[in-house]
């Protein structure tokens, strides 16, 4: 049976494309609804098809991971879009994302983009955040769209994988895809506010070819709070945190009031930036207060 990854899903309809590059247009099997399967953008399937029109996808390959908004499966990647300016770029912010991402066992990236608006002082500040969080194992790349600074890195980034996009609005996530692919011509922040359109219209989700990878079309994690996060499981959004708790003496330490901590030693020896733990104790403290959902 031949086999293909779904790129687009549109009032029923799924569009797989096959490793030949072709397209189909395909149903889900009738059996679906029963076995409560929904076929997601980003799923390898296979599928049976007698003309181009009227396909059916027959089998989803297991998935890697999912995401429910946007509603996309097997994704590589969270490209974290963050500011230096207009927005002012904040660490709180960025590692609430970061959070976000992590929780949902996806590999994060971060961009900073508009450097071109900085002075030389801002930058070299921008600097040491891009090293701490280097130190932690993200990849990070500063950017302008605008001036056109660093697209090839941010391009590399994007090869051979599937990415969802996140970020406040307004920090530069359309201008910076139509800098490094300009035959997109995505509509930037004043062109859809002089159309007076609403930005959260719901749409078809698509992954987009881009950079030589797939780039899905709505950004993710657009609500930022931490509503489906267990305190338990906020240590291990951290990294740096998860590599040393076994240092810690107690076995599923949260890092707080407990003795004999290796993360609360290692801030203060230096080696874990103060504001990332702080960071983290505002956000443990945001889901012990939430109300419980049920
Ligand atoms: P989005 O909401 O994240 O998609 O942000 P947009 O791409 O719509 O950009 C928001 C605003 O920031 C627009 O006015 C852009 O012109 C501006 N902008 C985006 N990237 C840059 C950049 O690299 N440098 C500068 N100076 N402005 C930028
Ligand atoms: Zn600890």
């Amino acid at each position: 049976m031949p086999a293909g990854k779904i790129m687009k899903a549109l009032s029923g309809f799924y569009y797989v494309l096959t490793a030949e590059g072709e397209t189909y247009q395909c149903r889900g099997r009738g059996v679906f609804r029963k076995q409560k399967i929904t076929p997601l953008v980003g799923d390898e399937v296979e599928f049976e098809a007698e003309t181009k029109l009227e396909g059916y996808v027959h089998d989803v390959r297991p998935r890697k991971n999912e995401l429910v908004r946007p509603p996309i499966a097997n994704i590589d990647q969270a490209i974290i879009v963050t500011s230096a300016a207009q927005p002012d770029f904040s660490t709180v912010l960025l590692d609430r994302f970061l959070v976000l991402v992590e929780s949902k066992h996806i590999d994060p990236v971060i961009f900073i983009t508009k450097i071109d608006m900085l002075s030389e002082d801002e930058l070299a500040k921008l600097e040491t955040f891009k090293q701490d969080y280097e130190k932690i194992g993200y990849p990070v790349e500063m950017l302008s769209s605008k001036e056109e600074t660093n697209l090839e890195q941010v391009k590399h980034h994007m090869k051979d994988k599937i990415s969802v996009i996140a970020g406040q609005s307004g920090v530069g996530k359309s201008s910076m895809l139509n800098a490094i692919d300009p035959r997109l011509e995505l509509e930037t922040k004043e062109i859809s506010e002089s159309l007076g359109r609403g930005r959260h219209t719901t749409r078809h989700v698509e992954l987009i070819p881009i950079g030589g990878g797939l780039v899905a079309d709505t950004p993710g994690f657009s609500s930022l709070e931490f509503t489906e996060i267990e305190s338990e499981e906020l240590p291990s959004c951290f990294p740096e945190f998860r590599e040393r708790e076994e240092g810690c003496k107690f076995r599923g330490c949260m890092h707080h009031r407990e003795p004999k901590c290796a993360v609360k030693q290692a801030v203060e020896d230096g080696d874990i930036p103060e504001y990332r733990y702080t960071h983290y104790l505002q956000f443990l403290e945001e889901i012990k207060s939430r109300k419980p959902r049920y």
